[in-house]
């Protein structure tokens, strides 16, 4: 074992605060983020599982993550296996490896962890002394196919619920395939896919996923952690001064997902993330998060507050992270509060539709902040095919409202090869710029300073269970001569810099959101070649554009399929047609006995046992603790 590499860790420790090491656990779990610490630890996907695991007397949890640059050479000169870093232990010799993905992007880094630790890739190839793998986070359940035969158990839905459900299982059954067969019994939350065989068309589609054990369901539903009050339910009670309803909806006890481990050395390690809210109600059709989240559900302010009183003798920093922030009912108590406090304040995302006069005043505040908004497209027409329901004219007041703060710096996220997309609506990007960039130049008259616009453009990527999920992605030749023609005109445009990402990395993205099992083979090889996507094709024999460039029929088994989101064919499929007709619809209202999409309890999650809907109450959590 290196030296070298243990010394690094443990001075990266002597950086942080609030890292757990527990001596004889019955379990002992390796956390593994597949990206670097400095990344990672900006992750509250990990910080949640990390203090969720923790949380349980039998369950010790360490970080893994992938090596930086110099850690990596070190790790393979020495040949020194993947070391955790709370106690420098190889991770193979862990019982349980769970990953946490939130991007396909991460998947090589995935496999080439495994790797490095010495643990085989493939699932097929490991027995019953190797450590359970297991995959969670946004990525794995949106569309598990990709790493499903990298993977031992993929955790379908939020991770709240799933932790107590996975550790229990483990600890109650003796064998691998006992845990693996009590976990598929769930029905809802834990796809096995070892426990499924793919069988093909002869045109190469899935035909579908057949279980091959008993009592396993067909189709694996998606947990679903139940942030109470609902965000809809509790503005409607404070709009209409319902107060008992409010006050009983506030006063629930929930988990409010946060920061963990103090560590100033990493991204955004310096401040306090909080959770405000989960999912987003808009519908934006090409969102994987709004839908993959819906309903949205948001954490009370009481609970957002006590958290980040109780860090502020730590840092006086805090980022709120959400979908959709100013959605939240109590937004106005929250940004008070903390500012009372004296907090300078971060989103994690603004949507330009909710901007508030408060929030803006206290991002500008904060100085903290550099503004970016979402108009993904210059067109009218086209942000109705997306289902965003904006206009131009309402973007550049936007946009105005931030820039007579001072603030005249602002990023805008575009897309292009949308569905539908025209030259006309490419050129209209050229005109939207030009009447923000005027905007801005009008406000900087004030302040005696110009600044700038920062637009970023991305090639659009169809996503699992969006009602765009059929969509073939733009042709990467075409794709490229359309950022290109945006680039151009764009950069003539004084005071503008434009950023893009290359048609090339569009549609890596595309093939590992939207492949099948056979994709899996890529990923692996890919690893060894340290990310030659290019030549990991070739020698695979894997035709990229089958599974990425080719419109879908609604008749078509979709890879991702297995997994029930909630979210209904017949509503997806409605929402498409509209889109092909640029006609919007009106946002998720969040409200008990909708059952427009499919997702609520109105519709399958009224079946389901109280403890799969319910985030776990930190009573409970004590209780659990305490036994
Ligand atoms: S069923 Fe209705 S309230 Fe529930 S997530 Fe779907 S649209 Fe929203």
């Amino acid at each position: 074992m290196s030296r070298r590499i243990v010394d690094s860790y443990r001075k990266k420790l002597a950086g942080e605060e609030g890292y757990v090491v527990k001596h004889g656990a019955a379990l002992r779990i390796a956390l593994c983020y597949p990206n670097t610490h400095a990344i990672g630890m900006a992750n509250l996907g990990l910080h949640t599982m990390y203090e969720l695991f923790n949380q349980l007397p039998d369950v010790s949890c360490e970080r893994v993550f992938l090596p930086d640059a110099d850690d990596l050479k070190e790790y393979e000169r020495s040949r020194t296996p993947l070391l955790s870093l709370e106690t420098q232990t190889p991770v193979r010799d862990f019982d349980v490896v769970a990953f946490s993905i939130s991007f396909e992007t991460d998947y090589l880094n995935m496999a080439r962890m495994l790797q490095l630790s010495g643990i085989p890739v493939w699932s097929s190839e490991r027995n019953h002394f190797h450590p359970l793998v297991i995959m969670g986070g946004a990525a794995s359940f949106l569309n598990p196919e990709p790493i499903a035969e990298f993977t031992d158990i993929i955790a379908v839905g939020e991770g709240e619920i799933l932790a107590y459900q996975l550790v229990d299982a483990i600890l109650e059954n003796e064998t691998k395939d006992d845990i693996l067969l009590a976990l598929a019994r769930i029905g809802r939350g834990f796809y096995i896919p070892s426990l499924y065989d793919v069988v093909y068309n002869d045109d190469d589609t899935v035909f579908d996923y057949i279980p091959n054990a008993d009592g396993v369901p067909r189709r694996v539903g998606r947990a679903l952690a139940a942030v109470n009050p609902k965000e809809g339910t509790l503005r409607r009670a404070i709009k209409r001064g319902e107060k008992e309803l409010a006050d009983f909806l506030i006063g629930q006890d929930i988990f409010c997902p946060s920061t963990s481990i103090w560590s100033p050395g990493a991204e955004m390690g310096d401040r306090l993330l909080v959770e405000i809210s989960r999912g987003c109600s808009q519908g934006c059709r090409f969102c994987w998060a709004g839908y993959n989240y819906y309903p949205p559900r948001v954490v009370p302010a009481k609970d957002i507050l006590a958290k980040a009183a109780e860090w502020r003798s730590k840092t006086n920093k805090i980022g709120l992270v959400s979908t959709a922030v100013c959605d939240h009912p109590e937004i106005s108590t929250i940004l008070r509060e903390l500012r009372a406090m004296d907090y300078r304040i971060t989103v994690s995302s603004l949507r330009l539709d909710q901007i508030s006069e408060e929030l803006l005043d206290a991002l500008v505040e904060s100085r903290d902040q550099q503004i970016a908004v979402a108009p993904e497209t210059g067109s009218d027409r086209l942000r109705r095919v997306i289902n965003k329901n904006l206009t131009n004219d309402e973007i550049v007041d936007i946009c105005g409202a931030v820039f007579d703060r001072g603030m005249l710096t602002v990023k805008l996220y575009m897309m292009v090869g949308l569905p539908t997309e025209t030259q006309e609506d490419l050129d209209e990007m050229f005109v939207l710029v030009e009447r923000i960039k005027d905007r801005m130049l009008q406000a900087g008259k004030k302040f005696g300073r110009a600044g700038k616009i920062i637009p970023s453009l991305n090639g659009f990527v169809p996503k699992p269970n969006t009602p765009l999920q059929w969509d073939a992605i733009c042709d990467e030749k075409e794709l490229k001569k359309r950022i290109k023609y945006v680039c151009k005109g764009l950069s003539r445009i004084p005071n503008v810099d434009v950023r893009f990402m290359s048609a090339r990395i569009a549609h890596e993205q595309a093939l590992f959101s939207s492949g099948d099992r056979r994709i899996a083979k890529v990923i692996e090889r890919a690893a060894s070649l340290r990310g030659d996507i290019d030549r990991a094709l070739r020698e695979t024999n894997v035709d990229p554009a089958f599974h990425t460039s080719r419109d879908r029929s609604y008749e078509e088994f979709l890879p991702w399929s297995i997994v029930d989101s909630g979210l209904s064919f017949e509503f997806l499929r409605t929402e498409h047609e509209k889109a092909r007709e640029a006609l919007s619809s009106l946002p998720c209202p969040a409200v008990e006995k909708c059952t427009t999409c499919g997702v609520c309890p109105s519709t399958w999650l009224a079946d389901a046992p109280p403890s799969l809907i319910q985030i776990q109450p930190a009573k409970v959590r004590q209780a659990l603790a305490a036994v």
